[in-house]
Protein backbone atom coordinates (compact mmCIF):
# COMPACT_ATOMS: atom_id res chain seq x y z
CA UNK A 1 0.00 0.00 0.00
CA UNK A 2 1.24 3.50 -0.89
CA UNK A 3 0.71 7.06 0.38
CA UNK A 4 1.61 8.54 -2.94
CA UNK A 5 -0.88 8.63 -5.69
CA UNK A 6 1.24 7.46 -8.48
CA UNK A 7 0.54 8.18 -11.93
CA UNK A 8 -0.37 4.30 -12.72
CA UNK A 9 -1.65 3.42 -9.26
CA UNK A 10 -2.11 -0.17 -10.32
CA UNK A 11 1.19 -1.12 -11.15
CA UNK A 12 3.28 -0.77 -8.45
CA UNK A 13 7.11 0.87 -9.10
CA UNK A 14 10.56 -0.29 -7.54
CA UNK A 15 11.87 2.08 -5.30
CA UNK A 16 14.78 3.95 -6.33
CA UNK A 17 17.42 4.63 -3.80
CA UNK A 18 20.43 5.78 -5.39
CA UNK A 19 22.38 7.08 -8.43
CA UNK A 20 25.34 6.34 -9.70
CA UNK A 21 27.27 7.67 -13.33
CA UNK A 22 24.15 6.41 -15.86
CA UNK A 23 22.75 4.13 -13.19
CA UNK A 24 20.04 3.99 -10.81
CA UNK A 25 19.91 1.56 -8.51
CA UNK A 26 16.96 0.14 -6.45
CA UNK A 27 15.95 -1.06 -3.02
CA UNK A 28 16.88 -4.43 -3.88
CA UNK A 29 20.40 -3.35 -5.44
CA UNK A 30 19.09 -4.31 -9.14
CA UNK A 31 20.96 -1.88 -11.06
CA UNK A 32 19.30 0.01 -14.74
CA UNK A 33 21.03 1.58 -17.02
CA UNK A 34 19.28 4.89 -17.42
CA UNK A 35 19.37 5.29 -21.37
CA UNK A 36 16.23 7.13 -21.48
CA UNK A 37 17.74 10.30 -19.08
CA UNK A 38 14.52 9.47 -17.00
CA UNK A 39 12.08 11.37 -19.60
CA UNK A 40 15.24 13.01 -21.43
CA UNK A 41 16.52 14.95 -18.07
CA UNK A 42 19.32 13.18 -16.52
CA UNK A 43 21.64 14.73 -19.08
CA UNK A 44 24.57 14.53 -16.27
CA UNK A 45 23.69 10.57 -15.64
CA UNK A 46 23.21 10.67 -11.46
CA UNK A 47 25.35 12.07 -8.04
CA UNK A 48 27.24 14.05 -10.20
CA UNK A 49 29.58 15.61 -8.04
CA UNK A 50 30.14 19.26 -9.29
CA UNK A 51 26.88 19.58 -9.38
CA UNK A 52 25.63 18.67 -6.00
CA UNK A 53 28.59 21.12 -4.68
CA UNK A 54 27.09 23.71 -6.67
CA UNK A 55 23.61 22.79 -4.92
CA UNK A 56 24.87 22.74 -1.30
CA UNK A 57 27.08 25.71 -1.63
CA UNK A 58 23.55 27.94 -2.90
CA UNK A 59 21.59 26.26 -0.59
CA UNK A 60 24.16 26.93 2.87
CA UNK A 61 24.56 30.28 1.16
CA UNK A 62 20.84 31.23 0.53
CA UNK A 63 18.33 28.33 -0.93
CA UNK A 64 15.75 30.52 -2.13
CA UNK A 65 13.96 34.73 -2.45
CA UNK A 66 11.12 35.57 -4.10
CA UNK A 67 11.30 37.26 -7.17
CA UNK A 68 9.37 40.23 -5.80
CA UNK A 69 11.73 40.82 -3.95
CA UNK A 70 15.27 39.93 -4.84
CA UNK A 71 16.83 38.65 -8.12
CA UNK A 72 20.30 36.74 -7.14
CA UNK A 73 23.24 36.15 -8.77
CA UNK A 74 22.82 32.37 -9.76
CA UNK A 75 19.53 33.76 -11.86
CA UNK A 76 21.57 36.69 -13.29
CA UNK A 77 24.66 34.27 -14.20
CA UNK A 78 22.61 31.45 -15.54
CA UNK A 79 20.41 34.10 -17.59
CA UNK A 80 23.56 35.81 -19.10
CA UNK A 81 25.33 32.09 -19.88
CA UNK A 82 22.37 30.64 -21.91
CA UNK A 83 21.24 33.56 -23.45
CA UNK A 84 24.83 34.38 -25.00
CA UNK A 85 25.04 30.96 -26.12
CA UNK A 86 21.19 31.12 -27.53
CA UNK A 87 19.76 32.30 -31.54
CA UNK A 88 19.84 35.76 -32.08
CA UNK A 89 17.43 38.26 -30.73
CA UNK A 90 16.86 35.89 -27.46
CA UNK A 91 17.92 39.03 -25.14
CA UNK A 92 16.24 37.15 -21.44
CA UNK A 93 15.40 34.41 -19.75
CA UNK A 94 11.76 34.24 -18.24
CA UNK A 95 12.88 31.21 -15.29
CA UNK A 96 10.67 28.90 -14.03
CA UNK A 97 9.93 25.55 -12.39
CA UNK A 98 9.62 23.10 -15.35
CA UNK A 99 8.09 22.48 -19.44
CA UNK A 100 4.56 22.98 -18.72
CA UNK A 101 5.55 25.99 -16.90
CA UNK A 102 7.71 27.50 -19.33
CA UNK A 103 5.32 26.83 -22.19
CA UNK A 104 2.00 28.81 -19.92
CA UNK A 105 4.63 31.80 -19.93
CA UNK A 106 5.52 31.33 -23.62
CA UNK A 107 1.67 31.54 -24.48
CA UNK A 108 0.85 34.00 -22.18
CA UNK A 109 3.88 36.12 -23.36
CA UNK A 110 2.48 35.64 -27.14
CA UNK A 111 -1.05 37.07 -25.93
CA UNK A 112 0.37 39.53 -23.93
CA UNK A 113 2.61 41.09 -26.64
CA UNK A 114 -0.26 41.80 -28.87
CA UNK A 115 -1.95 43.30 -26.15
CA UNK A 116 0.93 45.51 -25.91
CA UNK A 117 1.02 46.51 -29.60
CA UNK A 118 -2.47 47.56 -29.78
CA UNK A 119 -3.69 44.27 -31.96
CA UNK A 120 -5.50 42.30 -29.03
CA UNK A 121 -7.51 40.27 -31.44
CA UNK A 122 -4.99 38.08 -32.56
CA UNK A 123 -5.58 35.02 -30.23
CA UNK A 124 -5.17 31.97 -31.73
CA UNK A 125 -2.69 29.32 -31.56
CA UNK A 126 -1.58 27.07 -34.31
CA UNK A 127 0.57 23.91 -33.25
CA UNK A 128 0.82 20.72 -35.09
CA UNK A 129 -1.17 17.67 -34.55
CA UNK A 130 1.74 14.77 -33.50
CA UNK A 131 3.34 17.15 -30.64
CA UNK A 132 3.68 17.52 -26.39
CA UNK A 133 3.52 20.80 -24.77
CA UNK A 134 2.97 19.78 -21.28
CA UNK A 135 -0.03 18.31 -19.02
CA UNK A 136 -1.21 21.98 -17.82
CA UNK A 137 -4.64 23.49 -19.59
CA UNK A 138 -2.68 25.38 -21.84
CA UNK A 139 -0.48 23.75 -22.82
CA UNK A 140 -2.36 20.90 -23.17
CA UNK A 141 -5.05 22.79 -25.37
CA UNK A 142 -1.61 23.39 -27.74
CA UNK A 143 -0.54 20.07 -27.84
CA UNK A 144 -1.64 17.26 -30.57
CA UNK A 145 -2.13 14.73 -28.67
CA UNK A 146 -5.69 13.41 -29.23
CA UNK A 147 -5.36 10.90 -26.48
CA UNK A 148 -4.23 13.29 -23.93
CA UNK A 149 -6.53 16.00 -24.85
CA UNK A 150 -9.97 14.36 -25.18
CA UNK A 151 -10.89 13.33 -21.30
CA UNK A 152 -10.15 17.43 -20.70
CA UNK A 153 -12.39 19.17 -24.00
CA UNK A 154 -13.03 21.52 -24.38
CA UNK A 155 -9.74 22.98 -23.58
CA UNK A 156 -9.14 26.88 -22.21
CA UNK A 157 -7.91 28.29 -25.08
CA UNK A 158 -8.27 28.28 -29.09
CA UNK A 159 -5.69 25.80 -30.84
CA UNK A 160 -5.91 24.60 -33.97
CA UNK A 161 -3.73 21.91 -35.62
CA UNK A 162 -1.70 21.56 -39.06
CA UNK A 163 0.32 18.08 -39.69
CA UNK A 164 3.46 17.46 -38.30
CA UNK A 165 6.51 17.16 -40.32
CA UNK A 166 6.77 13.79 -40.15
CA UNK A 167 8.81 11.96 -42.94
CA UNK A 168 8.29 8.69 -42.20
CA UNK A 169 4.73 8.44 -42.54
CA UNK A 170 4.14 12.30 -44.26
CA UNK A 171 6.12 12.43 -46.60
CA UNK A 172 4.97 11.18 -50.20
CA UNK A 173 6.35 8.38 -52.80
CA UNK A 174 9.10 10.38 -54.34
CA UNK A 175 8.54 13.68 -52.86
CA UNK A 176 11.81 15.63 -51.63
CA UNK A 177 12.42 17.49 -48.72
CA UNK A 178 11.87 20.68 -50.11
CA UNK A 179 8.74 20.10 -51.96
CA UNK A 180 7.42 18.32 -48.45
CA UNK A 181 8.80 21.17 -46.61
CA UNK A 182 6.74 23.62 -48.78
CA UNK A 183 3.65 21.29 -49.13
CA UNK A 184 3.76 21.72 -45.18
CA UNK A 185 4.36 25.38 -45.15
CA UNK A 186 1.86 26.28 -47.61
CA UNK A 187 -0.80 24.16 -45.07
CA UNK A 188 0.30 26.58 -42.63
CA UNK A 189 -0.38 29.73 -44.32
CA UNK A 190 -3.87 28.14 -45.90
CA UNK A 191 -5.27 27.66 -41.94
CA UNK A 192 -3.61 31.08 -40.87
CA UNK A 193 -5.40 32.39 -44.19
CA UNK A 194 -8.72 30.55 -43.19
CA UNK A 195 -8.59 31.15 -39.45
CA UNK A 196 -7.73 35.60 -40.60
CA UNK A 197 -4.14 36.50 -40.55
CA UNK A 198 -4.78 39.36 -38.17
CA UNK A 199 -6.17 36.62 -35.43
CA UNK A 200 -3.33 34.53 -35.03
CA UNK A 201 -0.87 35.20 -32.53
CA UNK A 202 1.67 32.34 -32.66
CA UNK A 203 2.53 28.89 -34.52
CA UNK A 204 3.88 26.56 -31.54
CA UNK A 205 6.25 23.30 -32.53
CA UNK A 206 9.39 20.82 -30.95
CA UNK A 207 12.36 21.53 -32.70
CA UNK A 208 12.55 17.78 -32.78
CA UNK A 209 9.43 15.52 -31.81
CA UNK A 210 10.10 13.57 -28.71
CA UNK A 211 7.48 11.59 -26.38
CA UNK A 212 4.42 11.64 -28.94
CA UNK A 213 6.33 9.57 -32.08
CA UNK A 214 10.22 8.99 -30.38
CA UNK A 215 12.41 11.74 -31.57
CA UNK A 216 11.43 12.68 -35.23
CA UNK A 217 13.73 15.54 -36.68
CA UNK A 218 12.04 18.22 -38.98
CA UNK A 219 13.92 17.84 -42.38
CA UNK A 220 16.17 20.06 -44.08
CA UNK A 221 14.59 23.99 -44.50
CA UNK A 222 11.29 22.91 -42.81
CA UNK A 223 11.88 25.45 -40.22
CA UNK A 224 13.45 28.01 -42.51
CA UNK A 225 9.76 27.63 -44.73
CA UNK A 226 7.27 27.85 -41.54
CA UNK A 227 9.60 30.76 -39.98
CA UNK A 228 8.98 33.10 -43.14
CA UNK A 229 5.51 32.30 -43.67
CA UNK A 230 4.92 33.49 -39.68
CA UNK A 231 6.74 36.59 -40.65
CA UNK A 232 4.62 36.84 -44.00
CA UNK A 233 1.82 36.94 -41.72
CA UNK A 234 3.48 38.83 -38.82
CA UNK A 235 2.79 35.35 -36.50
CA UNK A 236 5.12 34.95 -33.56
CA UNK A 237 7.04 31.07 -33.84
CA UNK A 238 7.26 29.73 -30.48
CA UNK A 239 9.86 26.79 -30.20
CA UNK A 240 9.43 24.08 -27.80
CA UNK A 241 12.83 22.85 -26.74
CA UNK A 242 12.02 20.89 -23.32
CA UNK A 243 13.29 18.14 -24.20
CA UNK A 244 15.02 18.41 -27.41
CA UNK A 245 17.19 21.29 -25.88
CA UNK A 246 19.85 21.96 -23.62
CA UNK A 247 22.92 19.75 -25.76
CA UNK A 248 20.35 17.01 -26.43
CA UNK A 249 20.74 16.67 -30.34
CA UNK A 250 24.68 17.90 -29.83
CA UNK A 251 23.58 21.77 -29.98
CA UNK A 252 22.80 23.56 -26.87
CA UNK A 253 19.46 24.73 -28.44
CA UNK A 254 18.46 22.53 -31.23
CA UNK A 255 17.04 25.44 -33.87
CA UNK A 256 20.85 26.16 -34.23
CA UNK A 257 20.90 23.61 -36.91
CA UNK A 258 17.99 24.81 -38.80
CA UNK A 259 19.13 28.13 -38.77
CA UNK A 260 16.19 29.58 -37.42
CA UNK A 261 15.76 31.72 -34.74
CA UNK A 262 12.29 31.90 -32.53
CA UNK A 263 10.47 34.99 -31.44
CA UNK A 264 10.28 32.80 -27.58
CA UNK A 265 11.88 29.14 -27.06
CA UNK A 266 11.01 26.98 -23.90
CA UNK A 267 13.92 25.21 -22.26
CA UNK A 268 13.45 22.32 -19.45
CA UNK A 269 14.71 18.76 -18.64
CA UNK A 270 18.10 19.02 -19.32
CA UNK A 271 18.59 22.74 -18.17
CA UNK A 272 18.47 21.28 -14.40
CA UNK A 273 19.49 17.58 -15.68
CA UNK A 274 17.16 16.34 -12.79
CA UNK A 275 19.14 17.98 -9.89
CA UNK A 276 16.97 20.38 -9.12
CA UNK A 277 13.29 21.35 -11.15
CA UNK A 278 13.78 24.52 -13.61
CA UNK A 279 12.54 25.25 -17.23
CA UNK A 280 12.64 28.67 -19.34
CA UNK A 281 11.19 30.89 -21.51
CA UNK A 282 13.49 32.69 -23.47
CA UNK A 283 11.83 35.87 -24.79
CA UNK A 284 13.10 37.74 -27.88
CA UNK A 285 14.07 41.63 -27.43
CA UNK A 286 11.15 42.29 -29.39
CA UNK A 287 8.46 40.97 -26.87
CA UNK A 288 10.93 42.18 -23.84
CA UNK A 289 10.74 45.62 -25.17
CA UNK A 290 6.93 45.91 -26.17
CA UNK A 291 6.02 44.99 -22.25
CA UNK A 292 8.64 47.12 -21.18
CA UNK A 293 7.39 49.94 -22.63
CA UNK A 294 3.91 48.92 -22.42
CA UNK A 295 2.57 47.96 -19.04
CA UNK A 296 5.71 47.58 -17.61
CA UNK A 297 4.59 44.14 -16.02
CA UNK A 298 4.08 40.94 -17.10
CA UNK A 299 0.86 39.57 -16.01
CA UNK A 300 2.24 36.27 -14.82
CA UNK A 301 4.21 34.55 -12.17
CA UNK A 302 5.12 31.94 -9.85
CA UNK A 303 6.71 31.40 -6.27
CA UNK A 304 9.30 29.38 -7.32
CA UNK A 305 10.63 31.33 -10.53
CA UNK A 306 13.97 31.71 -10.38
CA UNK A 307 14.62 29.32 -7.74
CA UNK A 308 18.36 30.35 -6.68
CA UNK A 309 19.06 26.53 -5.62
CA UNK A 310 17.49 25.42 -9.06
CA UNK A 311 19.34 28.27 -10.94
CA UNK A 312 22.96 27.44 -9.38
CA UNK A 313 22.38 23.96 -10.28
CA UNK A 314 21.25 24.64 -13.73
CA UNK A 315 24.60 27.03 -14.03
CA UNK A 316 26.74 24.03 -12.90
CA UNK A 317 25.45 21.61 -15.15
CA UNK A 318 25.97 24.24 -18.03
CA UNK A 319 29.69 24.94 -16.83
CA UNK A 320 30.08 20.68 -16.60
CA UNK A 321 29.01 20.56 -20.44
CA UNK A 322 31.51 23.71 -21.49
CA UNK A 323 33.86 21.41 -19.19
CA UNK A 324 33.56 18.18 -20.17
CA UNK A 325 33.01 18.63 -23.89
CA UNK A 326 29.95 17.00 -23.74
CA UNK A 327 28.08 18.40 -26.70
CA UNK A 328 30.95 16.85 -29.12
CA UNK A 329 30.40 13.41 -27.03
CA UNK A 330 26.92 13.78 -27.96
CA UNK A 331 27.32 13.81 -31.56
CA UNK A 332 29.92 11.03 -31.10
CA UNK A 333 27.72 8.99 -29.32
CA UNK A 334 24.77 9.53 -31.18
CA UNK A 335 26.23 8.43 -34.53
CA UNK A 336 27.23 5.36 -32.57
CA UNK A 337 23.84 4.41 -30.83
CA UNK A 338 21.90 4.58 -34.18
CA UNK A 339 24.82 2.96 -36.23
CA UNK A 340 24.38 0.00 -33.60
CA UNK A 341 20.70 0.11 -34.04
CA UNK A 342 20.49 -0.47 -36.91
CA UNK A 343 22.77 -3.18 -37.22
CA UNK A 344 21.15 -5.35 -34.84
CA UNK A 345 17.25 -3.65 -35.08
CA UNK A 346 17.69 -2.61 -38.83
CA UNK A 347 17.08 -6.28 -40.29
CA UNK A 348 13.67 -6.99 -37.80
CA UNK A 349 10.57 -6.58 -39.76
CA UNK A 350 8.79 -5.02 -37.07
CA UNK A 351 11.09 -2.03 -36.75
CA UNK A 352 9.72 0.46 -38.98
CA UNK A 353 11.99 3.47 -38.43
CA UNK A 354 15.41 4.78 -36.80
CA UNK A 355 15.60 7.97 -36.32
CA UNK A 356 17.05 10.98 -34.36
CA UNK A 357 19.74 13.65 -33.27
CA UNK A 358 22.45 13.08 -30.80
CA UNK A 359 21.69 11.50 -28.08
CA UNK A 360 17.99 11.84 -29.28
CA UNK A 361 16.92 8.66 -30.59
CA UNK A 362 13.54 6.71 -31.68
CA UNK A 363 12.54 3.85 -32.70
CA UNK A 364 9.44 3.17 -34.14
CA UNK A 365 7.93 -0.32 -34.61
CA UNK A 366 5.05 -1.58 -36.87
CA UNK A 367 3.21 -4.53 -37.33
CA UNK A 368 3.97 -4.52 -41.10
CA UNK A 369 6.64 -3.02 -42.93
CA UNK A 370 5.80 -2.27 -46.44
CA UNK A 371 2.43 -0.43 -45.57
CA UNK A 372 4.36 1.07 -42.11
CA UNK A 373 0.76 -0.38 -40.11
CA UNK A 374 1.13 0.12 -37.21
CA UNK A 375 0.32 -2.84 -34.44
CA UNK A 376 -3.11 -2.38 -32.89
CA UNK A 377 -3.36 -0.34 -29.44
CA UNK A 378 -4.45 -3.38 -27.74
CA UNK A 379 -1.45 -5.33 -27.46
CA UNK A 380 0.41 -2.60 -25.90
CA UNK A 381 3.45 -3.57 -27.09
CA UNK A 382 5.18 -0.35 -25.92
CA UNK A 383 4.45 -1.16 -22.38
CA UNK A 384 5.55 -4.98 -22.85
CA UNK A 385 9.07 -3.44 -23.81
CA UNK A 386 9.12 -1.33 -20.98
CA UNK A 387 8.83 -4.31 -18.71
CA UNK A 388 11.06 -6.28 -20.07
CA UNK A 389 13.94 -3.66 -21.00
CA UNK A 390 13.35 -3.00 -16.96
CA UNK A 391 13.53 -6.80 -16.08
CA UNK A 392 17.19 -6.49 -17.76
CA UNK A 393 18.40 -3.42 -15.89
CA UNK A 394 17.68 -0.64 -18.93
CA UNK A 395 15.55 2.70 -18.76
CA UNK A 396 14.05 2.92 -21.99
CA UNK A 397 10.71 5.19 -23.02
CA UNK A 398 8.04 3.41 -25.19
CA UNK A 399 5.38 5.12 -25.97
CA UNK A 400 2.24 4.74 -27.60
CA UNK A 401 -0.44 6.96 -28.68
CA UNK A 402 -2.19 8.28 -31.80
CA UNK A 403 -0.49 9.99 -34.46
CA UNK A 404 -2.99 11.15 -36.97
CA UNK A 405 -5.39 8.83 -36.12
CA UNK A 406 -2.70 5.92 -36.37
CA UNK A 407 -1.77 3.88 -33.18
CA UNK A 408 2.14 3.81 -32.61
CA UNK A 409 4.42 2.39 -30.76
CA UNK A 410 7.96 3.85 -30.79
CA UNK A 411 11.09 4.04 -28.15
CA UNK A 412 12.43 6.86 -27.27
CA UNK A 413 16.30 6.55 -25.96
CA UNK A 414 17.95 9.65 -24.25
CA UNK A 415 20.98 8.35 -22.72
CA UNK A 416 23.29 10.90 -20.41
CA UNK A 417 25.54 12.73 -22.78
CA UNK A 418 28.45 10.85 -20.19
CA UNK A 419 27.56 8.12 -21.92
CA UNK A 420 31.10 6.06 -23.27
CA UNK A 421 31.29 3.83 -26.52
CA UNK A 422 31.05 0.49 -24.44
CA UNK A 423 28.00 1.54 -22.38
CA UNK A 424 26.14 2.93 -25.74
CA UNK A 425 27.05 -1.11 -26.44
CA UNK A 426 25.24 -2.84 -23.52
CA UNK A 427 22.35 -0.33 -23.95
CA UNK A 428 21.41 -1.80 -27.66
CA UNK A 429 22.56 -5.05 -26.35
CA UNK A 430 19.82 -5.09 -23.68
CA UNK A 431 17.22 -3.13 -25.79
CA UNK A 432 17.89 -5.64 -28.77
CA UNK A 433 16.86 -8.09 -26.27
CA UNK A 434 13.95 -6.45 -24.36
CA UNK A 435 12.31 -5.61 -28.39
CA UNK A 436 12.58 -9.26 -28.91
CA UNK A 437 11.14 -10.96 -26.09
CA UNK A 438 8.18 -8.52 -26.42
CA UNK A 439 7.58 -9.35 -29.88
CA UNK A 440 7.86 -13.38 -29.17
CA UNK A 441 5.38 -12.35 -26.36
CA UNK A 442 2.82 -10.74 -28.90
CA UNK A 443 3.44 -13.58 -31.04
CA UNK A 444 5.46 -11.73 -33.53
N1 LIG B 1 7.19 20.15 -23.89
C1 LIG B 1 7.75 19.01 -24.29
C2 LIG B 1 8.28 18.88 -25.68
C3 LIG B 1 7.86 17.93 -23.40
O1 LIG B 1 8.40 16.78 -23.80
C4 LIG B 1 7.36 18.09 -22.07
C5 LIG B 1 7.45 16.97 -21.12
O2 LIG B 1 7.67 15.85 -21.45
C6 LIG B 1 6.78 19.30 -21.71
C7 LIG B 1 6.71 20.32 -22.64
C8 LIG B 1 6.24 19.50 -20.32
O3 LIG B 1 7.29 19.54 -19.42
P1 LIG B 1 7.04 19.20 -17.86
O4 LIG B 1 6.71 17.75 -17.79
O5 LIG B 1 8.35 19.55 -17.22
O6 LIG B 1 5.93 20.07 -17.39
Amino acid sequence: MSYVFHRMPNRPLPIAVAGDGIEVIDSTGKRYIDASGGAAVSCLGHSHRRVIDAIEKQARQLAYAHTSFFTTEAAEALAERLIKAAPAGLGHAYFVSGGSEAMEAALKLARQYFVEIGEPQRKHFIARRQSYHGNTLGALAIGGNAWRREPFLPLLIDAHHVSPCYAYRGRLAGESDEAYAQRLADELERKILELGADTVAAFVAETVVGATAGAVPPVAGYFRKIRAVCEKHGVLLILDEVMCGMGRTGYLYACEEEGVAPDLLTIAKGLGAGYQPIGATLVSDRIYDAIVSGSGFFQHGHTYMGHATACAAALEVQRVIEKENLLANVAARGEQLRAALRERLGEDPHVGDIRGRGLFVGVELVRERAGKTPFEPHRKLHAAIKREAMARGLMVYPMGGTIDGQHGDHILLAPPFICTPDDIDRIVARLGDAVEAALAAAGQ
